[in-house]
């Protein structure tokens, strides 16, 4: 279609999206015309008469889809920050075309065999590192995908991935409906000790279950707090135990079968691919790359971790007994006395905090960081975008143009929870230099002015991390750039930027007051800080026993039952009796609601262990702001996407791999 805006070329400031021109009803017939598109460049890189070369196969490949990056773009940053049922329906139709479209590229057998022959001579191609390094990652994607099978392989190879998808849908399903079918009446004498949000969010629970009055249900926003404010043990033992009990219910809902099935195609798929477990499949792209590495890394944290469980579990019991209960700490008692805790020694006026945590004053401090470590500059621009609550600035260094970058702050119906960030343009210098478009998504409260809680302030300084990693990459191709690196890598530069936040002199500039302008008492700072670290034990353990398990079932053989299995990793570990896995088996979505973290649910703690140990280098050089370590992340990790490896990145930057001791120290582990 010639007037659709999607597919013109945006004579905008920026070349940013047209919004105000942009019409629901574009988004499908131009979706259409960009995958044939696609299609057709696709098929003259495969079909090409002449030989294959590295501009006419891997540049051709990274030149195509101009237009479908842009109809895309825009259709995913309004469908997650904007959405309306037309445009929620639009999803539903675009995810299967989709799917189909990019399974189509990575198993077109002519297309592999191109750029197979250009692996294969790469020694004499005369490629640069970057060039290497794309056309390592454009094969090894092939390959992974399966590309290289044939025959009777490559037609098992479909049927498990097929087979995989249907499984995964039916464990998020079976875990839906087992979420939803449970709930426990509250009578009104059983609302005593909770505190009011949990009563209205207990009422409310009701009257969506047409229940006579307040119900408590699984869902973990009413859950967690009944746990942890209950005073009756019997009914959090009710509560916990159909929480515990999810996809475990014996009958059409149960997942433990789906499970071990999904476990055994994973092996076979693996094998076929010629990996000795699934684990090394899945971690080859990975920085850790090896299941021993993981395990390393979550062994050395588990220790301190379960000793100091261990310390507060019997703080806990000696509260239980106080409190009248002569029996054993068990996992439904630990939330509720670990809270009772928490109120005695670090009571936090939530209210008296937040007129510190300004929205504005926490954007500005977030650039002022940015300025100071990298020299960027913001200046406001105005321009239409998708939503009258979007905000945009122009981002410069030393007068020259770097990105733009636009922040959504404010909760709406129409937005998905949570926060993200993501490029509209990814940063590029091929085909033709393109500057990044980056956006900021949040869910905070608006108010006049806005005020933050210090955890959604921690979430404004992650996004904006993940923001920089997109705004200061500088490198050829775009399916290296940005945040284009390995999943457990990309989570650095974000929980990295958090630590700014608590630098001392940033909290006193700009944690101010929104009457008095008066900065944040230290005492007051001092608790907000200690807070943070309070109940770690707890956390951790239940975190890395589920990292342990997941590793577990993807290494080496599939087990034939894995709730054995579970049982077996968490006996090998000694796991503490009062807490129990964060996601056992049959719930555990990370692992089996799809391939996203399987055997890679450690993930977290990798990025955590490596932003604790690079915020200890600014420190180590004498500060938050040292410009030598700054240059240095700028110019090993924030500018350089996933032109190498992940380990080779941070040892450039550190001189070393990471270390956990930054860690311990920081979630309060480390031993006196
Ligand atoms: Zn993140």
């Amino acid at each position: 279609m010639m007037t659709n805006p999607l597919l013109q070329d945006w004579a905008t400031p920026f070349q940013i999206a047209p919004f105000d021109a942009i019409s629901d009803g574009d988004f499908a017939p131009a979706l259409d015309t960009a995958l044939a598109e696609h299609r057709s460049e696709i098929e003259a890189i495969a079909s090409a008469a002449e030989p294959p070369s590295f501009a006419n196969t891997i540049e051709a490949l990274e030149a195509a889809g101009t237009d479908l990056d842009k109809v895309l773009s825009v259709f995913f940053t309004v469908a997650g920050a904007d959405s309306n049922p037309t445009r929620e329906d639009l999803q539903r139709q675009f995810s299967p075309k989709l799917a189909a479209h990019f399974s189509e590229i990575s198993s077109n057998k002519a297309l592999f065999s191109r750029v197979n022959a250009l692996w294969e001579t790469r020694e004499t191609l005369g490629l640069g590192p970057e060039q290497d390094r794309v056309l390592m990652l454009t094969h090894r994607g092939f390959v992974r995908a399966g590309a290289a099978l044939t025959g009777a392989e490559d037609a098992r190879m479909k049927e498990i991935k097929a087979r995989l998808a249907v499984l995964g849908t039916e464990f998020t399903q079976n875990l839906l409906a087992d979420e939803r079918a449970w709930f426990m009446p509250l009578a009104e004498a059983d609302l005593e000790g909770l505190p009011e949000f949990v009563v209205d969010t207990a009422r409310a629970a009701g009257t969506e279950k047409d229940a006579d009055g307040p119900v408590v249900t699984l869902s973990r926003s009413l859950i967690v707090p009944f746990l942890q404010f209950s005073p009756r043990r019997d009914l959090r033992k009710t509560a916990f135990e159909a929480w515990a009990a999810r996809g475990a219910n014996g009958g059409q809902t149960d997942n433990r079968a789906i499970a071990a099935e999904i476990l055994s195609l994973r092996e076979e798929r693996a094998k076929l691919l010629g990996y000795a477990s699934f684990a090394d499949f899945k971690l080859e792209t990975e920085m850790a790359k090896t299941p021993a590495a993981v395990r390393d890394l979550l062994m050395s944290v588990w220790e301190p971790a379960r000793a100091q469980a261990d310390a507060d579990a019997a703080r806990l019991a000696e509260m239980m007994r106080e409190d009248g209960v002569n029996d054993e700490l068990v996992p439904w008692d630990w939330r509720y006395y670990a809270e009772k805790r928490r109120a005695a020694e670090h009571d936090l006026d939530e209210a008296e905090l937040k007129p510190y945590f300004q929205l504005d004053r926490m954007i500005a401090a977030s650039f002022a960081c940015a300025e100071r470590l990298f020299g960027l500059q913001f200046k406001p621009l105005d321009i239409p975008l998708y939503h009258p609550d979007c905000r945009a600035w122009e981002v410069t260094r030393d007068g020259e143009h770097v990105a733009v970058f636009i922040g959504d702050y404010f909760a709406r119906g129409s937005k998905r929870s949570g926060a993200w960030c993501s490029a509209m343009r990814a940063q590029a210098k091929f085909p033709k230099p393109q500057a990044p478009i980056v956006i900021n998504v949040c869910n905070f409260a608006k108010g006049d002015p806005a005020l933050l809680s210090y955890d959604d302030a921690r979430t404004l300084f992650h996004e904006f991390g993940h923001a920089l990693h997109q705004m200061l990459s500088n490198v050829t191709y775009e399916s290296i750039s940005g945040t284009s690196v390995a999943r457990d890598f990309v989570e650095l530069p974000s929980q990295l930027y958090e630590h700014w936040l608590d630098v001392p002199e940033v909290l006193s500039e700009f944690a101010v007051h929104a009457e008095t302008g008066a900065p944040i008492p230290p005492d007051m700072l001092q608790k907000v800080l200690d807070a943070s670290t309070f109940d770690m034990g707890f956390q951790t353990v239940e975190y890395v026993a589920s990292a342990l398990v997941d590793l577990a079932f993807h290494e080496g053989p599939a087990p034939a039952d894995p709730m054995e299995k579970q049982r077996a990793v968490l006996d090998g570990i000694g796991m503490p009796p009062a807490i129990t896995m964060r996601h056992a088996t049959p719930h555990f979505a990370h692992v089996f609601a799809g391939d996203g973290y399987s055997s890679g649910y450690y993930s977290y703690m990798w990025s955590e262990v490596m932003d604790a140990d690079a915020f200890a280098a600014f420190e180590e050089a004498g500060g938050a702001f040292d410009p030598e370590r700054a240059s240095a992340l700028e110019r090993h990790i924030l500018s350089t996407g996933g032109s190498s490896d992940a380990a080779e990145l941070y040892i450039a930057f550190r001189g070393r791999l990471p270390g956990v001791d930054a860690l311990l120290k920081g979630r309060g582990l480390a031993a006196e």
